[in-house]
């Protein structure tokens, strides 16, 4: 059997015939070369507007690189043409393998992106050989592809979130699909402002925004109101993943003021590598830090109050009806606003601000799918540190839309992985 034949069952190219296969050498490596020519009498396509036209001149030969055959790099050789158009003038031929000035063959970066969701993009450039950049640009094209024939017609609740992009005060904003039935990034955009949420709303369009039931987030005025005004139908609903997070800060700033106070007066270091049983829920402890736990209760320290405050707020996410949860936040309000305790007051004021929108919670938790905006946070920042190195904005959003936005591929004539 020819190479030829192989080719033409699995990717046929109308229009053009395969040739003869031989060896050739590329950067000193043994590759196959595949020469490829236009069928007799056919036109060549413009690459701009894809009309046919009368053929102008020959350009020199060009290599494009396709899936390597047992291990040999293959590369597809043709001499492309050029088209005297007449709605664009004098322009290169479109080809069906490859996208504009493109050197990788398409379904070599299909290959690349289908292993790029199972190894790293490093490890996938030194497996087959290629670089990191080839690896990228296969990975973008495959999302753009992605993004590009995804349905929204089913969004009914989104998740708003922001993540550090490095250290520094530089975020993105995330938006998820949260629901039981489909969870995924929908978007993600530069920095976390006002401008950031428009812009999301700007390009997931008027229609489906109308479709939208369910709005969770963090406690922030601005978000908020930018959600009532884009899509005033929704319910607002403020989720527990970000409440408890400004707990788990505010536990923190008292737990450092208070070491450090307690240093200055020679105590013992009773807070040293205390901060992740007071951050952590008591189920989820290690027998270590339990033990460290049980220490700390016997004294009546700051910290320590505040920990408990925090744990016994845990009890409002389990009413059922939210009269009997208002009930609760009032009282655990007054509770804490005589505490002493400032950066719980800072915690109990905003709760108090965005009362009614924590109260919503109740009529969406059981709609929604609602611990999945955490989920994603702890995913979405495995694969940043991951992608550590990623410094542009460009490739950070590749790379978490490939991990996190359930994207489809094309159904390709052939699957070559
Ligand atoms: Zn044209």
């Amino acid at each position: 059997m020819q190479v030829k034949s192989i080719l033409n069952r699995i990717q046929l190219q109308k229009g053009f015939v395969y040739e003869n296969v031989h060896w050739l050498n590329v950067d000193q490596t043994r590759a196959l070369g595949v020469e490829i020519r236009a069928r007799k009498g056919s036109r060549p396509k413009c690459s701009v507007c894809e009309q046919a036209g009368p053929g102008y001149d020959v350009l020199p030969k060009r290599r494009f690189e396709f899936v390597p055959m047992w291990g040999i790099p293959v590369f597809f050789l043709y001499a492309m043409r050029r088209v005297a158009c007449s709605t664009c003038g004098i322009k290169v031929e479109r080809v069906p393998w490859a996208e504009g000035k493109s050197h990788l063959i398409t379904t070599y970066k299909w290959f690349l992106a289908g292993w790029a969701r199972r190894l790293s993009w490093k490890e996938v450039a030194e497996a087959f050989q290629t670089t990191w950049d080839n690896v990228f640009r296969s990975v973008k094209m495959a999302v753009k592809w992605g993004l590009q024939h995804r349905s929204l017609d089913n969004v009914t609740a989104i998740g708003i979130d922001e993540l550090a992009r490095r250290k520094g005060h530089k975020y993105l904003t995330m938006v998820y699909q949260i629901e039981s039935s489909a969870k995924r990034l929908l978007w993600v955009g530069k920095d976390r402002t006002q401008k950031t949420l428009i812009q999301f709303f700007r390009e997931f369009g008027q229609k489906n925004t109308a479709r939208l039931r369910f709005v969770v987030s963090d406690m922030w005025k601005p978000y908020l109101r930018i959600v009532t005004k884009k899509a005033d139908q929704s319910l607002q609903v403020i989720d527990r993943f970000h409440v408890m997070s400004h707990f788990g800060k505010a536990i923190d700033k008292i737990r450092a003021s208070e070491a450090r106070e307690l240093k200055a007066k020679g105590e013992e270091p009773v807070l040293t590598g205390s901060r992740w049983c007071l951050l952590k829920r008591p189920k989820n402890l290690t027998d270590g830090q339990a033990v460290k736990l049980q220490e700390l209760l016997h004294i009546n320290l700051k910290a320590v109050r505040a920990y408990i405050l925090k744990e016994d707020f845990q009890k409002f996410w389990t009413y059922k009806r939210s009269a009997w949860a208002a009930k609760f936040l009032d009282a655990w309000c007054r509770r804490t606003m005589r505490s002493r305790l400032n950066p719980m007051k800072t915690v109990a004021k905003m709760l108090r601000s965005h009362r009614s929108y924590l109260l919503n919670w109740f009529a969406c938790k059981d709609q929604v799918a609602t611990g999945a905006i955490e989920g994603f946070n702890n995913k979405a920042n495995v694969t940043t540190r991951k992608a550590f190195g990623f410094r542009s904005i460009d490739v950070q959003k590749v790379v978490l839309y490939q991990t996190l936005g359930d994207l489809q591929e094309p159904a390709l004539t052939h699957k070559f992985c």
